[in-house]
């Protein structure tokens, strides 16, 4: 296993740049989510690791060793890189076994180490009976599972994964994750996980790089690209969000909707508060908080999203204002529509101010 640096990285098809002055570093045994909306460039950058494509400038070092770069390559086979392409891609006219010895080169391997080394890999996945089956004789979770031990086979010294999950059902989708990223834990591997699903990113991972338009948006640990993200764009990519108009003061104050002091009238906004649902905290009984109406009700089971129209005419006047709050409580139970609430924010204040 070894740590991972992309440098100033670019790569184009054609004369467009897809991937532009993209960095970011992965120490040894860290697993990273790389998180972005599709067609920001998350398989061609995994692609460019592999040595499946050329880089058009930048670097990138597996510890040391210079793999990559415009003029000099590392071809694939000799970077040691397992990957799983998006749609785990078995040979359909192998089976199991075969699919998973395919990248043990015969001049580097005997027959006989190919065949020890396949066998420790079905073991590792738990698929002994399987070995003579076709890909098309097994699910979805299952050929996820062959698609890894065929990448693992090699020994890789980083694993890159393409939206592996992203083809199975929600139940299977979260056991299969547990499952595999629990496997990487146990090998020590250093590994990106190429994911579209925000709850993914933060739940699989040591760090989440946030990717959009080819580059590097935020990279951090879960707890930091959610708690503090760089913008509200940003948050709204890891999360829920609310973003109120707001002003800061000479002094520093800064006035929003929810917070204790009312914006006052015709005062004009200079930036924006972005606030999680999760962080309002609401009440039935009169208290400091500000006054709404619950309109309506998103019940999800493990939680529910309150949607509340505060009662102030005075945010009118801020312009491009909302007074529409979404507030996640625990349980809707107590709660009825039509029912005046109060509202008080009791997360961090996250102000940025408008472009
Ligand atoms: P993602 O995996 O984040 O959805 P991709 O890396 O697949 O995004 O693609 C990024 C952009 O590059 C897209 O606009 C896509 O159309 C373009 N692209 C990908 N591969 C090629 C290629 N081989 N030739 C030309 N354009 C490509
Ligand atoms: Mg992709």
């Amino acid at each position: 296993m070894t740590s991972l640096s992309v440098s100033h990285l670019s790569v184009k098809f054609g004369d467009r740049d897809v991937i532009s002055d993209l960095s970011f570093d992965l120490a040894e045994g860290e697993i990273a989510s790389l998180l972005g909306p599709s067609g920001c460039g998350k398989t061609t950058l995994l692609r460019a690791i592999a040595g499946l494509i050329q880089p058009s400038g930048g670097t990138i070092r597996f510890g040391s060793q210079l793999v990559g770069v415009s003029s000099v390559v590392l071809p694939p086979s000799k970077r040691g890189t397992g990957y799983v392409p998006q749609q785990g891609a078995l040979f359909p006219h192998l089976s199991v076994a075969k699919n998973i010895a395919f990248g043990l080169d015969r001049e580097i391997y005997t027959k006989s180490e190919t065949s020890q080394i396949t066998d420790e890999m079905i073991a590792l996945i738990g698929m002994q009976g399987f070995e003579d089956r076709a890909p098309y004789e097994l699910s979805g979770g299952q050929q996820m599972r062959v698609a890894l031990a065929r990448a693992l086979a090699i020994k890789p010294k980083l694993i890159l994964l393409d939206e592996p999950f992203a083809a199975l059902d929600a139940a299977l989708r979260d056991e299969l994750r547990n499952e595999v990223i629990g496997l990487l834990r146990k090998l020590g591997s250093t590994a990106i996980l190429v994911t579209h699903d925000r709850e993914e990113a933060l739940v699989s991972s040591d760090r989440v790089i946030l990717m959009r338009d080819g580059k590097v948006a935020q990279s951090g640990t879960p707890e930091e690209v959610y708690e503090s993200p760089q913008s509200a764009e940003i948050a709204a990519s890891t999360g829920d969000v609310l973003t109120l108009p707001a002003h800061k003061s000479s002094a520093g104050v800064i006035t929003y909707p929810l917070s204790g002091q009312e914006p006052s009238l015709g005062m004009s906004h200079s930036g924006y508060v972005v606030i999680r649902p999760e962080e309002i905290k609401v009440v039935k009984e009169s208290g400091k908080g500000r006054q709404g109406v619950l309109t309506h009700i998103d019940y999800y089971g493990h939680d529910a999203m309150l949607t509340i129209d505060l009662k102030d005419e005075l945010n009118d006047d801020l312009a491009g204002s909302s007074t529409i709050i979404r507030a996640r409580v625990a349980g809707p139970a107590e709660f009825n529509l039509g029912q005046t609430v109060y509202l008080e924010h009791v997360g961090p204040i996250r102000y940025f101010s408008l472009p």
